[in-house]
């Protein structure tokens, strides 16, 4: 028997509107989600993220919009009729129950017999490889189990959604990997069609099928992650995803050079914009596009500083014009930063690296 029968159920969230007396928490956000995807809810605090699961959820009655499951609309239903299945931040699990008992939960509720229930159980803590701890009580688990355990509960009742928020938020940062990868490892195998809320970029960018993200209760981009970070449609999605150089200038057409950005600071920097001559923009850049030249033709500039993160060298250079830029590179083993002061040489940046947004 397949662990879970709500593979496939597509969810649409319909023009979605919440308004908290005359405040706009969420402004007619659209998503339409496959069968099967994980999709990220990304965006920070406040943005509303978790107004819309509570909405899929049906915790909460949007002011406007629909929200449909499978095909159909379950706005009149109340959440125990919905079938979704939500983990918590803190996973909520029942103290006074061992790990069977909380993953039974769900089922007795539901009316499922003792007989089926002891071999779901058992299908849900092989799923969550937890099958040696049945019998434990959530204290005497580590965070990590205890998520297991939330997953299994929120899974056991086979449901068509499955909702996480901020899933991760209690897990250290070791942990959190290896949780990421077991959760996205169980929901391929379920097929649940899975909505994440998260403020973490890289949790985002890592775990989704497509990523939401969300600024002031308005969707920005709704697309794959690669997408969102290689191919930023607007200047929030740009800075809140990955870093980005951020350079303030005109824009310019320039004999011989093409399409540039006169930068405030001095400098052309070319990019390729549909956007007017003489508009005020600003231009992004990722500091792993911007890397040192040896031989030829470049940017001059001085390290002002030098970072090793692991296994990344970050610069800042700042260049004769006087713009600062951040480089990333790939650290070689036992290779440090350059030290400030020393002069070095930026290759000329791609015009196609630099997105230009107006600026605002
Ligand atoms: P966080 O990451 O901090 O949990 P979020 O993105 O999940 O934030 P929401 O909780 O959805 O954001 O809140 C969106 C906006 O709506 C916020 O400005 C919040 O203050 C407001 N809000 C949420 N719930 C209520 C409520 N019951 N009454 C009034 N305002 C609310």
């Amino acid at each position: 028997m397949s662990a879970a029968t709500g593979a496939g159920t597509s969810l649409i969230l319909d023009g979605i509107t919440q308004r908290y007396g005359t405040a706009l928490a969420v402004d007619t956000v659209t998503l339409d989600i496959k069968g099967g995807e994980l999709v990220a809810l990304l965006g920070p605090s406040g943005c509303g993220k978790t107004t819309l699961l509570r909405a899929v959820a049906g915790f909460l009655k949007p002011t406007e919009g629909r929200v449909i499951v499978g095909g159909q609309a379950v706005d009149h239903l109340p959440p125990n009729r919905r079938t979704v299945g939500i983990v918590f931040q803190n996973y909520a699990l029942f103290p006074h129950m061992s790990v069977a008992e909380n993953v039974a939960y769900g089922l007795a509720a539901r009316g499922v017999g003792r007989a089926e229930q002891k071999v779901r159980v058992a299908e849900m803590l092989a799923l969550v490889r937890l099958e040696h701890l049945a019998d434990r009580f959530p204290r005497a688990m580590s965070g990590g189990q205890q998520q297991r355990v939330a997953l299994a509960r929120a899974l056991a009742v086979r449901p068509s959604i499955l909702l996480l928020d901020e899933p991760f938020a209690a897990l250290d940062k070791n942990l959190r990997l290896d949780m990421q990868i077991e959760i996205k490892r169980i929901q391929r195998n379920a097929g649940t069609t899975t909505l994440i809320v998260t403020h973490d970029q890289e949790e985002a960018l890592s775990m989704a099928d497509r990523v939401a993200v969300l600024n002031a209760g308005r969707l920005e981009q709704f697309a794959p992650p690669t997408d969102v970070y290689d191919r930023p449609e607007t200047l929030f999605v740009n800075t809140f995803v990955g870093t980005a150089n951020i350079l303030h200038g005109r824009l310019v057409t320039e004999p011989g050079l093409g399409r540039a950005v006169a930068l405030e600071d001095g400098g052309l920097l070319p990019t390729v914009t549909a956007l007017p001559d003489g508009t005020r923009v600003a231009a992004c850049l990722r500091p792993e596009h911007v890397a040192f030249e040896k031989d030829g033709a470049g940017l001059d500039g001085v390290v002002e500083i030098g970072l090793p993160l692991g296994a990344t060298l970050v610069h800042e250079i700042r260049l004769e014009g006087g713009a600062r830029l951040k480089t990333a590179e790939a650290r070689a083993a036992g290779a440090g930063p350059r030290p400030p002061g020393t002069h070095v040489r930026l290759r000329p940046i791609a015009p196609e690296r630099v997105s230009v947004f107006p600026d605002p």
